[in-house]
């Protein structure tokens, strides 16, 4: 079943200290008044011009195999080929945060007015990847409505371009989900525009199965290791 969605401000709207802490800041108090008010200008532009909204689709296990053979570029191994087969369920999914405060963060970076355009692109990184928790939760809930049980149901989004699955994914991915629907278009690079969007399959499955070594070749070159925090987070609950 495909669905869209339409989040409200508030539900898109990251925890301040999640955005500054993605960013090397620590506590809002601590922040200088020039900056304090540069991060204020940023929450207001958010407010005005965010149109957060998503679409997902059940994808069916067997049909997993098409998508994310995209092009033909993924690695002979990586990690969600073995996670998939543990899987209670699977749903493609996008999100973004609109067209005008993508539009505007570039503006305000020509108008040379970096403080505002770097806040403002900080909250909507964070506003991005919070639609993918949302969605991740959402599809959580349906689920264990359908009966798995809810240490059955753990749900980590996994996208394009990321640990293995090559960003030209993108392509079969937009060609099953149709994100053109709530605006969000591939360019010839395969990067969505709207920027602030993201995209990928949300899997189901037990803790353990998100778990994984990372060793695979490409990890060698992460400078995130961004894996560690996920498989903590499914796990620990
Ligand atoms: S180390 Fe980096 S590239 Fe490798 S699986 Fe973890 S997050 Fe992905």
């Amino acid at each position: 079943m495909r669905s869209v969605v339409r989040f409200d401000l508030e539900q898109a709207r990251p925890p301040e200290d999640e955005v500054l802490h993605a960013h090397g800041m620590r506590h809002a108090a601590s922040l200088p008044g020039r900056v304090r008010v540069a991060l204020d200008a940023g929450w207001e532009l958010f407010r005005e011009l965010a149109s957060p909204a998503g679409v997902v689709e059940e994808l069916p296990r067997e049909d997993f195999g098409a998508v994310y053979q995209g092009e033909g570029c993924n690695p002979p191994n990586s990690p969600l080929p073995h996670i998939v087969p543990r899987a209670e369920g699977l749903q493609l999914y996008a999100a973004t945060v609109g067209e005008r405060v993508s539009l505007r963060i570039g503006e305000l970076f020509e108008e040379h007015d970096v403080a505002v355009a770097y806040f403002l692109d900080a909250i909507a990184s964070a506003s991005a990847d919070r639609l993918a928790d949302i969605l991740a939760a959402r599809f959580h809930d349906r689920l264990t409505e359908r009966g798995v049980p809810p240490d059955h149901a753990k749900v980590l989004p996994y996208s394009p371009g990321y640990c293995g699955w090559h960003v030209s994914g993108q392509k079969r991915l937009f060609a099953r989900l149709h994100p053109e629907e709530i605006g969000i278009h591939l360019n010839d690079s395969c990067l969505m525009t709207p920027l602030k969007s993201v995209s990928g399959v949300l899997v189901g499955a037990p803790g353990e199965a998100h778990r994984f070594k990372p060793d695979f070749p490409f990890c060698e070159a992460c400078l995130t290791h961004e894996c560690g925090r996920r498989m903590a987070s499914v796990l620990r609950h």
